[in-house]
């Protein structure tokens, strides 16, 4: 069984280390737990390497070896996949841009900053925004309404939210020099043209021959297909090795320009 999670995951012990927005897994081994529940073997993922594996195996990322997806729900997350690898870092908490802080002094984040990426481009940090300058608390469905209809004050909470997602996005196309970066969002499905605003904005943080040979688009992956994944992965990984030593090599082989 796979399960994706929200949150610090680390691969060693498949244990959470910390979950902002899922706190109850702090601690736990919640694929042990339902092991001893089940009966059948768990692999946890972190749900935005989910989605990298995801786009890799199933959505637009297949055939690269460089890319990273951005993942905005609860929170903001970031899965890179580097030289035909998933960047896991050595703890297994690589990605977390959500919690890059791009506005010091900002709202406080459930991290125990301030000014974190996700305190002001999450779904609930539009919805607050959004809430904010209305008047009143502001449901999805009611913002998703308002994104058709073009209401102007849900237009300028997009634009503030892009601006501050364009940081991120800066921050890691400069360090990473992706060749695509996927955006996985709710908001961004339903307003296509919020790339093109993410774009520009990105203009003003990100070193422009790494954005300029970046493409950004809509992702295609989920995470119930990441879930799947990161079992093809584990299995593949347990009982196959040679084939991914067998990937890596010609991947290497492939960006050297050699054959065979
Ligand atoms: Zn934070």
């Amino acid at each position: 069984m796979g399960i994706t999670l929200p949150g610090l995951m680390d691969p060693k012990d498949q244990r959470s280390r910390f979950s902002v927005n899922l706190p109850m897994t702090n601690e736990r081994s919640p694929g042990r737990d339902l092991k001893q529940q089940l009966g059948v073997d768990c692999v946890i993922v972190q749900e935005s390497h989910a989605l990298c594996l995801a786009e890799r195996h199933f959505g637009s990322a297949r055939g690269h070896n460089d890319f990273a997806i951005l993942d905005l729900c609860a929170g903001v997350g970031m899965g890179v996949f580097a030289g035909g690898r998933l960047l896991t870092g050595h703890c297994g908490f690589a990605g977390e841009i959500g919690h890059v802080t791009v506005e010091p002094g900002g709202e406080p984040c459930a991290c125990g900053n301030r000014g974190c990426l996700e305190t002001v481009a999450s779904e609930p940090a539009f919805l607050r925004a959004l809430g904010r300058r209305l008047g009143r608390n502001v449901m999805w469905d009611g913002a998703l309404a308002m994104i058709r209809d073009e209401v102007p004050e849900a237009e300028e909470e997009l634009e503030r939210l892009c601006r501050f997602l364009a940081i991120g996005l800066g921050i890691a196309v400069t360090v990473l020099n992706p060749s695509n970066v996927f955006v996985h969002s709710r908001l961004f499905a339903a307003r296509p043209s919020l790339l093109d605003v993410l774009r520009v904005e990105a203009e003003r943080s990100a070193l422009r021959p790494s954005l300029h040979a970046c493409d950004i688009r809509n992702g295609t992956g989920s995470k119930p297909q990441g879930a799947i994944a990161a079992v093809i992965e584990h299995l593949t990984e347990q009982l196959a090795p040679s084939i991914v030593s067998r990937s890596l090599s010609t991947s290497h082989r492939a960006r050297r320009g050699e054959s065979g």
